[in-house]
């Protein structure tokens, strides 16, 4: 069956990292009054490239349900052609356009809520925007239920911390909310913190047992239950390039982390 195309008209775009080239966009959907998803999806882009060959991309929506809008955030890939096909768009009235299928995906918040880390590097922290934006809307019931959201995100240089001021008030608003970014190349006065996000994220686990009392590794879950009836009270959902993605799976699978529990969508 044919996938139903629409028609994305950029509203606004913003150079949001300089030094890394990454663009922030909104884009409303032509003739829809609300275009739904469910925040973590992505969409399916599409272009002619210069030989007049259809290409496809897949971007993640770096923003929750809105309207009939939807935002992404990419950076642009040396001698790539979508990601600079989308960076060169306009967004003068009435804005540049593209071709759009979807949405599309499994990579979504798990219900009911339990305490989740949210994992990213670099523009892998757009669904991670969508569901913090979901949890904790700036007009609405909050939606965390109290649960504690780890969002460990790292980059190279401070630079490159798409969306800080955002995630830092969110943190400064909701107790619950805890924002840690983490850079791999920091520079001398950078005071947070350093290295790479799996030793983090161990840390965060280490720390939540010790707090729980809770003995490491985790038992694994009895193989007597069908996966469809464990119940979790706590998710991982990782989102960047392969590398970080299977370093972090392997550091959870080390506590004993069943696979259901860690949600996870890979950029290559
Ligand atoms: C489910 C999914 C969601 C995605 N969401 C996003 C998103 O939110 N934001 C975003 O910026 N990208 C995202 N991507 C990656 C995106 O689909 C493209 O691969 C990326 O924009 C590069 O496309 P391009 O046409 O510019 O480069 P291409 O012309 O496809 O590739 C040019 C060269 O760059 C290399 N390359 C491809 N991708 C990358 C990359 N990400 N980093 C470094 N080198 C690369 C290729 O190996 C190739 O050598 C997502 C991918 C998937 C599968």
């Amino acid at each position: 069956m044919a996938r139903e195309l629409f028609t994305a008209r950029l509203l606004r775009k913003e150079c949001i990292s300089e030094s890394s080239q990454c663009y922030h966009f909104v884009f409303s959907v032509e003739d829809h009054e609300s275009f739904p998803f469910a925040p973590g999806q992505f969409m399916s882009a599409l272009a002619q490239d210069p030989n007049g060959k259809q290409q496809t991309r897949a971007y993640s929506i770096a923003s929750a349900p809105h309207a009939n809008q939807f935002e992404l955030c990419v950076n642009r890939v040396d001698n790539g052609f979508f990601s600079n096909h989308l960076a060169d768009l306009t967004d003068l009235p009435p804005g540049g356009a593209i071709q759009v299928h979807g949405p599309h995906g499994h990579f979504t918040l798990r219900e009911p809520v339990t305490d989740s880390i949210l994992i990213s590097t670099g523009t892998g922290i757009a669904p991670m925007r969508g569901f913090a934006q979901w949890l904790f809307p700036k007009d609405g019931p909050d939606r965390s239920q109290g649960k504690d959201i780890w969002m460990v995100y790292g980059t190279r240089h401070e630079t490159e911390l798409y969306y800080r001021e955002e995630f830092e008030e969110l943190a400064a608003r909701h107790p619950n909310f805890h924002y840690l970014p983490t850079l791999s190349r920091a520079g001398e006065d950078w005071k947070g913190l350093r290295g790479y996000v799996q030793e983090h994220v161990a840390r965060i686990v280490e720390e939540r047992a010790a707090r729980l009392g809770l003995t490491l590794p985790t038992p694994e879950p009895d193989p007597a239950i069908p996966a469809a009836e464990l119940k979790f009270d706590i998710h991982a959902y990782i989102c960047g390039l392969n590398n970080m993605v299977a370093g972090v799976r392997e550091c959870l699978a080390g506590y004993g982390w069943h696979r259901k529990q860690i949600v996870f969508e890979r950029y290559d």
